[in-house]
C-alpha cells in the first residue's frame, strides 16, 4: 500500500462526506483504498500546494478538422464564412490525413489529463463521412485510456424533405452498435441549429430519427448574438413533449446572454424541467462573437451562472483548435474551464471545476461519474500541483496519478 499525505481535494468534486481540505490518500492495487483527513495538515497548519482530481471530459471537440488553420485561415468573427471556408478544406481530406491529425488530438487531450471526450464529426451526406472509420479506429486503439464519443454534425436544414435523414440516422445507430457502451462509448445525432424557418418541424424530424434509431442527440445552437436566435427553447420544449429528458446536450446558446432575464430564465427553467446537458465552448464564442471592426463588447459566452442556478447540468469544453474557427488553442480542458471562468465570472472558481469532471460525466453517461471516493482507479486520478484556484488558472503541472 503507498500513502499520499496532505493533499486536498476540493469540495466539488468529492464523493464523500468530510469537514476536513486536506487528505492523506491510501492506494492499493491501483485504487484508493481509503481516505481520511491529514494529520500533518492538522498539526501544522501549512496549506499543501497539491490537488487530487478526477481526470477531465471534455464534451464538445471537434477532431476530424483540427490543426488545418495553416492552410485554411482564420475567419475572425465570421462564423459562416469558417463554414464554408472548411467545407471547401474538406473536400480534400483523405482519411490518412485525418487520422494524423486526430491522433495528435487524442495525444494531446491524454497529456493534458483527459480521460473521455465527445467530438462531432462533418456529416454533409446521407452515407457515412470519411472520419467516421478513421474514429472508430482510433476509438478501439485508445480504450482503455481515453473513452470516445462521436456526433454526426449536419445543418438542420438537411433534415426537410429533400434529404429526410433516415439513411443517415441508420449510419449513426450502426456506429452506435459497434461501441463498448459499457465504457460509456456511444455515437449520437446531431445537428447545427441556427434561426431555421420551420424550425419546429425540422426539430422534431430529428427526434423521430433519434426515437426509432435509439440515439441520444447533441445539438450546435444559438451560435450567435441574435436576440430571436430560440432554438435552445425549442428543443427544451420538443425534448419534454417527446419524452426524451436527459438524453440531449445543446452547445452554445451564446444568443440566450442577449435576450432579456424573463426570457432566458424562462427558457432555462424549461432546459431544467427538459434534463438538457448545456455546454459552454468560451474559446471560440470569444474569438467568433463580437465586433471585429471595433473593441467587441459582447462575450459570446451562455447564462452559465443562471443555468446552474435553475438546476441545469453545466459544462465547459474546448471546441475547435487550430481551425478555421478558430486558429489558437490545444485540447486542455484545464484552460478551457480557466478561461470560461474568468469570461463567465464563475465564483467560486472550485465549485466549477464540476464543469469539466462530473457535469460532462453525466451527459456522456459515463460508468464513474468523476466524483473522489474508494475504489476510485488511479488511472482516472490526477496529481495537480495548484494549491488553490488561483493556481488552477495558471497552467499548472499535472500527471496522472498512475504515473507515480
Ligand atoms: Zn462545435
Amino acid at each position: 500500500m503507498s500513502i499520499i499525505k496532505s493533499i486536498q481535494i476540493p469540495q466539488c468534486v468529492r464523493g464523500f462526506e468530510s469537514g476536513s481540505d486536506s487528505f492523506d490518500i491510501y492506494i492499493e492495487k491501483g485504487h484508493i483504498a481509503g481516505i481520511e483527513p491529514a494529520q500533518a495538515a492538522i498539526n501544522s497548519g501549512v496549506s499543501q500546494k497539491q490537488m487530487l482530481l478526477p481526470a477531465f471530459v471534455d464534451l464538445h471537440l471537434h477532431i476530424d478538422k483540427t490543426f488545418v488553420v495553416d492552410e485554411v485561415g482564420a475567419a475572425e468573427g465570421d462564423l459562416f464564412a469558417a463554414i464554408d471556408r472548411m467545407a471547401q478544406h474538406r473536400d480534400g481530406w483523405s482519411a490518412e490525413h485525418i487520422e494524423t491529425r486526430m491522433e495528435r488530438a487524442l495525444q494531446e487531450a491524454y497529456v493534458n489529463g483527459c480521460r473521455a471526450l465527445r467530438t462531432h464529426l462533418d456529416w454533409m451526406t446521407k452515407d457515412a463521412p470519411k472520419s467516421l472509420a478513421v474514429f472508430e479506429k482510433l476509438r478501439d486503439a485508445w480504450r482503455g485510456k481515453l473513452t470516445l464519443q462521436c456526433v454526426s454534425l449536419t445543418p438542420l436544414d438537411f433534415f426537410d424533405d429533400t434529404f429526410n435523414g433516415e439513411d443517415l440516422a441508420l449510419e449513426v445507430a450502426t456506429a452506435n452498435l459497434t461501441c463498448d457502451q459499457k465504457r460509456g462509448e456511444a455515437a449520437l445525432l446531431g445537428a447545427f441549429v441556427y434561426r431555421n424557418e420551420r424550425i419546429y418541424d425540422k426539430l422534431q424530424r430529428v427526434f423521430d430519427l433519434a426515437i426509432k434509431n435509439q440515439l441520444n442527440l447533441d445539438f450546435h445552437v444559438d451560435e450567435g448574438l441574435d436576440v430571436d436566435a430560440r432554438g435552445l427553447k425549442a428543443i427544451a420544449e420538443l425534448t419534454i413533449k417527446n419524452n426524451y429528458q436527459g438524453r440531449v446536450t445543446c452547445g452554445h446558446a451564446c444568443s440566450l446572454a442577449m435576450q432579456s432575464d424573463e426570457d432566458a430564465l424562462a427558457t432555462l427553467k424549461l432546459c431544467f424541467q427538459a434534463g438538457i446537458h448545456l455546454v459552454a465552448l468560451p474559446t471560440t464564442n470569444l474569438y467568433l462573437q463580437g465586433a471585429w471592426n471595433r473593441t467587441p463588447i459582447e462575450r459570446g459566452i451562455t447564462r452559465l451562472r443562471e443555468a446552474r442556478e435553475a438546476g441545469v447540468n453545466c459544462s465547459i469544453a474546448t471546441d475547435n483548435v487550430a481551425d478555421g474557427f478558430y486558429p489558437y488553442g490545444s485540447y486542455n480542458p484545464l484552460a478551457s474551464y480557466a478561461l470560461g471562468v474568468q469570461m463567465g465570472h464563475l465564483s467560486n472558481p472550485l465549485d466549477w471545476l464540476s464543469s469539466i469532471t462530473s457535469a460532462p460525466s453525466k451527459a456522456m453517461n459515463l460508468p464513474w461519474d468523476g466524483l473522489i471516493r474508494e475504489g476510485c482507479s488511479v488511472n482516472d486520478l490526477l496529481l495537480v500541483q495548484a494549491g488553490d484556484a488561483r493556481d488552477l488558472m495558471n497552467a499548472p503541472l499535472l500527471q496522472r496519478l498512475s504515473t507515480i
